[in-house]
């Protein structure tokens, strides 16, 4: 998929006990370190979140990736939906949703987005999708119908998108969809480019750069997004050099999380990253210039986005006050 960044925990469609890790592989024996345990999903809000993207048809990345917070998340209303079905066409190391040919696009999907964004009141809202390296345009043209739908549905909510890499056609796409004007527009790196080989191999790192420059320089008022996974075997020093390259590329916004196993075929957790040491990745990503850093075992690219989103605008606002002082 579009590597929401988003670290897993169990098997495709159903909610694992989100309490102990899973006791089936070497690396998942490994008892999770305290600061990565969360509570299981029971709350009133979790089921009723549940209940709307079942009625409405809308996969989310939520329940796809099985994202440790959705239990947090869900509880508040918060979802980040899928898009474009819930099949990729690609298979990357990390990443647990499921690949194979997709089904065609559902024309009703935009419509059911907004009336999920509308019926859970929402102020701000995450939209991804699964890679479509199958259709012309990669999917591009959905993005642009959700956003035009959104913003005629609910037009006060905000909208961030996190979009797949659009191999070989991402100029065109990134235009079609930087004319929407999403607010925030977030596509992951999603680890060092050393590990790109076995993590992420249907994508380039260089093309992924390239993409979120493209969109700041169509259109700089629009936030630009990006995230990495630590704890795959990647080095500090590698981290702090993608740092680099997103501060090139004019990224605004850096999310940092832990990497989980989803199942035994993924790639293996390589080190569970100290809190200490999410706190001075953030440190030095505040110093080489970021807007906004999160950053924290179980940061994920939509984590709190809503309230990350008002931190960045206060942000922009804050340099802009300086700059005119
Ligand atoms: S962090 Fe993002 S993907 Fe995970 S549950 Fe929350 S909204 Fe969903």
């Amino acid at each position: 998929m579009t590597g929401a960044g988003v670290a897993s925990g169990a098997a495709h469609r159903y909610l694992p006990d989100m309490t102990e890790p899973l006791p089936t592989t070497p690396s998942l024996r490994t008892r999770k370190p305290d600061w990565i345990r969360v509570k299981a999903p029971t709350s009133k809000g979790f089921a009723e979140t549940r209940q709307l993207m079942r009625r409405l048809n809308l996969a989310t990345v939520c329940e796809e990736a099985a994202c440790p917070n959705i239990g947090e998340c869900w509880t508040k209303k918060h979802a980040t939906v899928m898009i474009l079905g819930d099949t990729c066409t690609r298979a990357c190391a990390f990443c647990n949703v499921k690949t194979g040919m997709p089904r065609a696009v559902d024309p009703l999907e935009p419509g059911h987005v907004a009336d999920a964004a509308a019926e859970l009141g929402l102020e701000h809202i995450v939209i991804t999708s699964v890679d479509r390296d199958d259709l012309k345009d990669g999917g591009a043209s959905q993005f642009v119908k959700v956003i035009e739908a959104l913003r005629k549905a609910t037009p006060s909510t905000t909208i961030e998108i996190l979009t797949p890499d659009f191999r070989n056609k991402h100029e065109a796409a990134v235009e079609a969809i930087v004319a929407a004007r999403p607010d925030v527009y977030n596509h992951n790196l999603e680890t060092v480019p050393r590990l790109y080989p076995t993590i992420r191999p249907g994508a380039r790192y260089y093309a992924s750069l390239r993409l979120l420059e493209s969109v700041k320089r169509l259109d700089p008022s629009i936030f630009t997004k990006s995230g990495i996974m630590v704890g795959l075997g990647e080095e500090r020093l590698e981290v702090h050099q993608v740092m680099d390259d997103m501060r090139s590329a004019g990224i605004d916004f850096l999310t940092v999380g832990q990497y989980l196993q989803p199942t035994p075929k993924h790639a293996k957790v390589a080190e569970f990253v100290e809190p200490k040491t999410f706190a001075a990745y953030a440190a030095i990503a505040r110093a080489k210039g970021f807007l906004l850093v999160a950053a924290s075992p179980l940061t994920r690219s939509s984590y709190h986005a809503g309230d990350d989103f008002a931190r960045l605008r206060a942000a922009r606002e804050a340099q802009l006050a300086r700059v005119t002082a």
